[in-house]
């Protein structure tokens, strides 16, 4: 098999591109991609900071890696989550990712804060990811309104889109599909613009990057992701793109093209702003900002179990 660009010997075949690279050239189209979906979609310019979601996992570093190489200005934000192992891994390997290349990185411990992931699910009996969810964006917004940034880009991949978009569809979920796009416009002095720019790249073209650029990501996933449906529609849609090639592609393309603008009419109104935090709200308090009291109530109350041998 040659290179499609260069006819060189090609390392790697991409199925729904019906093409061949080489390792450079490659890489070269992966970020070629990548500038393409800024131009396109107008995410932002080589003048703006942006502020770069790092999980340590391979999407968010080979994004933050391709920003990099295209020359973009841009800094680390990495939410130490708090769960066992896996965090400690992932803030390892973003940290050392940053220090290698000598970049900027904010972290933010929620472990030290007492709000780790597994503390937030345990007192509030709800399921870890939404949880994490919340404060995820909570702490994403927060971050970027307060150390000036303007732009918040996400390492979400063609998989994790056409996945989400599947699911979405499948639920008619009308709100969520008005505000799947690979650019949300900020509705809120406090709230930066956010932007996908691997949206158009699949999840084993950025593993293939990763491993090309020579990244040490975290290769184990959440423990709390076994059995999310989220893998299951990306099971589903990786069934169909093996026998279709294109699938996932074409299913998101189409659907920004055509079918999003259709679902416009249901997005939210503009938020209002958080009474306790400021940040923006579609009520009174914003979701994290209840879902901390509900735990720092029930922290108050909570008394741990007495020991078997106190005697009484
Ligand atoms: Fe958070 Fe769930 Fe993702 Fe784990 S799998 S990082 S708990 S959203």
């Amino acid at each position: 098999m040659k290179c499609k660009r260069c006819r060189a010997k090609a390392e790697v075949q991409v199925r729904h591109h019906n093409a061949a690279f080489c390792r450079p050239c490659f890489i070269l189209v992966f970020q070629r991609q990548v500038q393409r979906s800024i131009e396109k979609h107008r995410m932002f310019t080589a003048q703006e900071e942006i502020l770069v979601a790092v999980s340590g996992g391979k999407d968010s570093l080979a994004l933050w890696d391709a920003l990099i190489e295209l020359g973009y200005r841009t800094t680390g934000l990495h939410l130490a989550l708090g769960i066992g192992e896996y965090s400690h891994v992932s803030t390892t390997k973003t940290v050392d990712f940053a220090h290698r290349r000598h970049l900027r990185l904010i972290t933010v411990d929620l472990e030290a804060q007492g709000l780790a992931v597994p503390t937030l699910a345990r007192f509030t009996k709800r399921p870890a990811c939404a949880t994490c969810g919340t404060t995820k964006r909570h702490e994403f917004d927060r971050m970027a309104f307060e150390n000036g940034f303007k732009v918040l880009a996400t390492g979400h991949n063609l998989d994790d889109e056409a996945a989400r978009l599947l699911g979405n569809v499948l639920h008619w979920q009308v709100h969520y599909l008005a505000k799947q796009s690979p650019v949300l416009e900020s509705t809120h002095e406090r709230l930066a613009r956010k932007v996908k720019p691997l949206y158009r790249v699949t999840e084993y073209e950025t593993a293939v990057y990763a491993f090309f650029r020579g990244i040490d990501y975290v290769v184990d996933e959440c423990p709390n992701s076994v059995g999310a449906t989220q893998l299951m529609y990306k099971d589903t849609l990786n069934r169909l793109e093996a026998v279709m090639p294109g699938t996932k592609l074409t299913f998101v393309r189409d659907f920004l093209t055509s079918g999003q603008p259709a679902f416009s009419a249901a997005a939210d109104g503009a938020p209002q702003s958080c009474d306790a935090c400021g940040m923006p709200s579609f009520g009174t308090l914003c979701s994290y900002c209840r879902l901390r009291r509900e735990v720092e109530t029930k922290q108050l109350m909570w008394q741990p179990p007495r020991a078997a041998s106190d005697g009484r």
